[in-house]
């Protein structure tokens, strides 16, 4: 890298920035020819941001107590308390209602009296969480205990450090007075977990005059911590689709003590042990393939052989299935899947049901469809009394963001400034985000979501004793507001 180019990039940004420091002036700011030899590849353009990671944590503890468990959401608590805060900072935010009790939040920097839209960078996070099973944690989890380290709370993670953390970036660049260069727009969403009536869809489809965006950051990606050390940041720049579908078998009704072979509990059992065994074949989308690719050689001697023969004509089958036998997740970046999720049939033991039903959870990879599984699977089950029937809002199948992008290769900058070097990876996420709504809407949008986590730690999501690192979520505030001032500042 050349640094005379960097000092001069970095000079402007980091002495505005600095007006919201605590911290003595790093040594950046001095004229480059001194400068030079003592600063840290590592200098943030939006400087130190320790204090203002430690007051983010406050928020993330407030907004953790706020329950916006959906089913019903209530996000509306959730955006005018942040409101209140943004407020505080002489921003103006709006709140956008979407239903009773349910509104999004936006908040917008301006760069110009007129700004481009195309420019302008979305920070998007969602206020809603999943349910919880509270006998099942060790905490209350809306109290945002800290322990061991650690913030526990439904939503510590998914998404309401996100939220924090983008609030601080956010708030970083206003208080620093720097000019950007680009509208930065603060977007907090509601409805994210049920995809219903307050979703981004209606919010998109209400409201896109307000925050009409270029780019975009949301949730999706990771922060791989492994041993210490963070092995890469995978930024999700394409995601899954997820569709619902009923597996529907029917028989005669009748007594239970006279049973005959085409009851219909035992053939929805028999299609869906068929349906659970099946594997769809692989496809390499753009995404997957640089992901494998770029993972290859992070990984050990045996099991980068195998990556690398991924798509071999001779060692490639093999090759996909030890890759996908290792990791869940790559299983699911290779092909569509299916998980059975619900099975319902029956009122009395000792009445036969005309019918029986099963959910199936299909994700599929972005450019296959429904039908065509469907067509696979009903070969498969060969059964004329069982039928699909395709639930309806499915998810829709979204381009994927470029990685050529000028943001791209910002979050490559700073992610390889922030983690000592650390590669960014393109990531298709099997979860579904927001984000497949803006792409669809020709936004570049990039799942970064900025704390450092194990795996261990990123299997809470969703589930019991959710909680963040402490550590990780400075961390991460301070890797948010680094992407977002070097997107935006003016230098
Ligand atoms: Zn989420």
């Amino acid at each position: 890298m050349n640094w005379n180019r960097r000092m001069h990039i970095l000079v402007p940004a980091v002495a505005l920035l600095m007006f919201l420091l605590p911290v003595a002036p790093p040594a950046a700011a001095q004229a480059p020819s001194t400068a030079m030899p003592t600063v840290h590849a590592t200098q943030s353009p939006a400087g130190n941001t320790a204090a203002l990671a430690k007051e983010a944590e406050g928020w993330l503890a407030d907004l953790i107590r706020i329950d916006t468990t959906n089913p019903p959401g209530n996000e509306e608590a959730t955006a005018k308390y942040i409101a209140a805060i943004l407020t505080k900072e002489g921003l103006t935010p709006e709140l956008l209602e979407l239903a009773a009790g349910r509104s999004a939040l936006i908040a917008r920097l301006r760069s110009a009296a007129m700004p481009d839209p195309s420019r302008a960078l979305l920070l998007v996070a969602h206020m809603d969480v999943v349910g919880v099973d509270k006998s099942k944690w060790t905490v209350d989890p809306f109290s945002a205990t800290i322990k061991d380290g650690y913030m526990y709370g439904r939503g510590s993670v998914d998404d309401k450090g996100m939220l924090a953390a983008n609030l601080a970036a956010f708030i970083a660049l206003k208080r620093s007075n720097v000019r950007v260069n680009r509208d930065i727009i603060f977007l907090a969403t509601a409805d994210e977990e049920q995809g219903g009536e307050a979703s981004i869809r209606f919010l998109i489809a209400k409201y896109w005059d307000k925050f009409a965006a270029g780019f975009a950051l949301n949730e999706g990606g990771r922060v791989i911590l492994k041993n210490g050390k963070v092995e890469y940041v995978a930024v999700q720049a394409s995601e899954k689709v997820p569709v619902d579908v009923a597996v529907i078998a029917r028989g005669p009704s009748g007594h239970a003590s006279v049973p005959t072979k085409d009851n219909a509990v035992v053939h929805l059992a028999a299609a869906v042990e068929k349906i659970g065994s099946y594997t769809a074949p692989v496809r390499f989308t753009t995404i997957v393939r640089r992901y494998f690719e770029q993972l290859a050689p992070l990984e050990d001697v045996e099991l980068a052989k195998w990556i690398r023969s991924i798509d071999t004509p001779d060692r490639g089958e093999h090759a996909q299935r030890v890759i996908s036998d290792t990791n869940p997740l790559w299983n699911s970046m290779l092909r569509d899947t299916i998980a059975p999720t619900i099975l319902s049939a029956g009122v009395r033991a000792n009445v036969i049901p005309s019918e029986a039903r099963a959910m199936i959870d299909v994700r599929l990879l972005p450019g296959d469809t429904i039908d065509v599984l469907l067509g696979e699977l009903t070969k498969l089950v060969n059964d004329p009394s069982v039928r699909f029937e395709v639930q309806p809002d499915a998810g829709l199948a979204a381009p994927p963001s470029s990685l050529e992008s000028d943001f791209y290769a910002t979050i490559t900058k700073a992610a390889s400034e922030e983690f000592s070097g650390a590669p960014v990876l393109p990531f298709l996420s099997a979860g579904a985000t927001d984000s497949a709504q803006l792409r669809l809407h020709n936004v570049q949008a990039y799942g970064v979501s900025p704390f450092p986590l194990t795996d261990e730690d990123s299997r809470r999501l969703h589930a019991d004793d959710e909680r963040i690192p402490l550590a990780s979520f400075e961390k991460g505030v301070d890797f948010l507001a680094r992407i977002v001032a070097e997107f935006a500042a003016t230098r």
